[in-house]
């Protein structure tokens, strides 16, 4: 019976078989339709017709099995049709997300791909899914690009890809809700085409650009450029979605340069949970999705021009310091307002150092404001790599655990990048090279990455040598370029993984101190050996300091506090790579470390208050969180391990 049915099933698919390309076609059977390739519907072809000239059907079976389980469905009703859906993302149910790494994997009830806030003409647009999660009792959650490697991004329900609501806002084609500039207080520019200013004043010409919150921050720094723009700081990679980068607050570096979240200026949020506080135009719903539009209470907008028919303003400081580093779980944002600046161009240099003389340079000056010492206060972006191993003639010392940890500086190779904003170039100066460990450590032994890997972990004794290595041909006396092409460093996002924490950089009296990042340095370095002596595991790249300047987003990881972030790389591959993670990341707690909310490996939980005692704003946010999350539709894995899921 089982195999009638499974020859009529490809029956079915081949006699209604479609081609929409030369490889790919659209069949149904079952009840619905399926995605079929070219060669499949070829395959079952044959074989049926193998069938009817008598050919024993099941031996058949396991070859008719091999070809449908390559076809894919396609959810009814997807957006745009079948024909369009055909060329976009998956979306429907019985699909897979994983993040990045695959380290996160959820086959959720629906995976969507909204292209708009609202649109009747768009099947999945988000407030059909927030509506359709109401009257389901489903869960919800927006993903960017999955590059994080903990579980914020994830739910067994409803899935939400961004990446369809990517477009900047503009004069031609605006985006939903869309601010124009007669409605702003702001003095900034509201860039809606190209900005020009008569001087290149980069740091002083500041403006305002919108946009939806699936772009990737490489499309926005494109879209930028062409409005002579660019932002005001970045990480080292651009592959993430701008409201996924802003929602774990990620960061540069630069003491002057708070993260993603402080550059947010408004932001429009889909949700299921009402504001109890004051609202200003916009329509209340009937359906139970709200459309809120989050600003402080100083916001660029002037309520009293604020007319937009659908969105809500909310002007409140609470409010906004928390949905602008939430998470995923206040709702879906579909546009923010960022502040940028001037179009500019950067220097960059990379100097060979040793740890002992780096935190010569580390030390406070005491004699300036904050105390901050001259290398942070005269370079805009400053960051040092630092070689897991100290060495010696040709080997790895071990440490006496009972010498002072500075014995050893000497012996820890740093790396120092440094970058200022210089005049724009006739020409692109110096060379990009490879400007990241990892790719500097493959094009060294001309290996393929699986190769080094490999090689690596079957003689792990290897990996201090060639960290060392690797970290000194990195050195660059000076290469100029676009802003963003210095911040993107080029990172193959599949061949590393990271763990990152953030400490304060402040004494008591709010005044600059390296106290806790040199505690930090040094247990690291305490770990990595013991790891290396008790179990032959190894740190297979050297970990790095960036400096961050105080964040006002409530549970941004530089909350209240100028941050020195410790990031703790590893080869994609590299044995006990997780483990080593663990070790570093939960003993950094108890020196008032931080975790990054997506780049830890979901080791941070709510037990024992520790997010409490990490977080002194943590109750403001929840009592938003509290409000917008009032009926649960927000809740995931993630919610449950930090403690913060509400019960209905
Ligand atoms: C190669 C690489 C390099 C990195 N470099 C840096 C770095 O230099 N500095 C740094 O700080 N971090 C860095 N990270 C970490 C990364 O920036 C963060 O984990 C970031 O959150 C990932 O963004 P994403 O678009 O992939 O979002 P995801 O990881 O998919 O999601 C992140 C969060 O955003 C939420 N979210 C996404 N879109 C929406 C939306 N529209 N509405 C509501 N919530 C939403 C999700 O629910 C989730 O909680 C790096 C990661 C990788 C893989």
């Amino acid at each position: 019976m089982f195999t009638d049915k499974l020859i009529k099933t490809a029956r079915e698919l081949v006699s209604n078989f479609k081609s929409v390309h030369p490889e790919l076609g659209i069949a149904s059977t079952l009840g619905r339709d399926f995605q079929v390739p070219t060669s499949v519907n070829r395959n079952l072809e044959q074989i049926l017709r193998s069938i009817d000239q008598g050919a024993d059907k099941g031996e058949l079976v396991p070859r008719i099995i091999e070809q449908l389980v390559q076809t894919s469905p396609v959810e009814k009703g997807a957006a745009g049709g079948a024909t369009n859906f055909f060329w976009g993302p998956s979306s429907g149910p019985r699909q897979k997300w994983t993040n990045q790494i695959a380290n996160q994997v959820v086959e959720p009830l629906q995976l969507f791909y909204p292209r708009s806030l609202n649109d009747s003409a768009d099947k999945q647009s988000i407030a059909t899914i927030l509506s359709r999660a109401l009257t389901t009792g489903c869960a919800v959650k927006a993903a960017g690009s999955g590059h994080s490697y903990s579980d914020v991004a994830t739910t067994p329900d409803f899935l939400i890809n961004t990446h369809g609501f990517c477009r900047v806002a503009s004069e031609h084609s605006p985006i939903t809700g869309q601010l124009s500039p007669s409605a702003l207080r702001s003095p900034l520019p509201l860039s809606l085409g190209p900005l020009s200013w008569s001087t290149y004043e980069p740091e002083k010409h500041h403006a305002l650009i919108e946009m939806e919150a699936g772009i990737t921050i490489h499309d926005l720094n494109q879209a930028l450029e062409q409005r002579n723009l660019g932002l005001m700081n970045m990480g080292g990679y651009d592959g993430q979605t701008i409201i996924g980068a802003t929602s774990t607050s990620t960061h540069g570096s630069g003491t002057t340069l708070p993260p993603f979240p402080d550059m947010v200026r408004s932001l429009v949020l889909a949700t299921t949970g009402r504001w109890n506080g004051t609202t200003i135009g916009g329509k209340e719903p009937t359906d139970g999705v709200y459309f809120y539009r989050i600003e402080p209470k100083d916001g660029i907008t002037d309520p009293a021009k604020y007319q937009d028919p659908l969105v809500q303003l909310i002007q409140d400081d609470d409010c906004f310091y928390s949905a602008i580093c939430s998470m995923g779980c206040f709702g879906v944002i579909y546009s923010v307002v960022f502040e940028v600046m001037q179009m500019y161009w950067l220097e960059e240099t990379r100097t060979e150092t040793t740890l002992d003389k780096l935190m010569s340079d580390l030390q406070p000056d005491t004699g300036t404001p904050g105390h901050f010492p001259k290398v942070l206060q005269n370079t805009r972006n400053y960051e040092v790599i630092i070689h897991p191993y100290p060495m010696k003639d040709g080997k790895v010392i071990d440490m006496d655990p009972g010498a002072p940890p500075e014995t050893y500086y000497p012996y820890f190779l740093c790396l120092v990048t440094q970058r200022n904003i210089v005049p724009k170039p006739d020409t692109i100066t110096g060379s990009s090279g490879h400007r990241n460990f990892i790719a500097q450590l493959l094009s060294l032994f001309k290996l393929s990455f699986e190769l080094v890997v490999a090689l690596l972990n079957k003689f792990p004794g290897l990996v201090p040598f060639a960290v060392t290595e690797s970290m000194g041909s990195l050195v660059d006396a000076s290469y100029i370029n676009k802003s963003f092409d210095i911040y993107n460093l080029g990172l193959n996002q599949d061949a590393g993984f990271a763990a990152e924490v953030g400490f304060s950089l402040q004494d008591d009296a709010g005044n600059y101190t390296p106290q806790y990042f040199k505690l930090a340095i040094d247990r690291i370095h305490q770990i990595g050996q013991r790891a290396r002596q008790q179990g032959e595991q190894y740190q297979t790249s050297p970990f790095s300091l960036r400096f961050v300047k105080a964040s006002g987003a409530n549970l941004s990881m530089m909350n209240g506090r100028n941050t020195a972030m410790i990031e703790m790389d590893m080869l994609t591959g590299t044995y006990a790579g997780p483990e080593v993670m663990y070790r570093y990341e939960t003993s950094m707690y108890s020196l008032g470390g931080r975790p990054h909310w997506g780049l830890d490996f979901d080791c941070i939980t709510g037990n024992n208050d520790l997010l409490q005692k990490m977080y002194p704003k943590l109750d403001n946010w929840l009592g938003v969180y509290r409000q917008f999350n009032v009926l649960g539709t927000f809740n995931s894995s993630f919610t449950a391990r930090v403690g913060f899921t509400v019960f209905e």
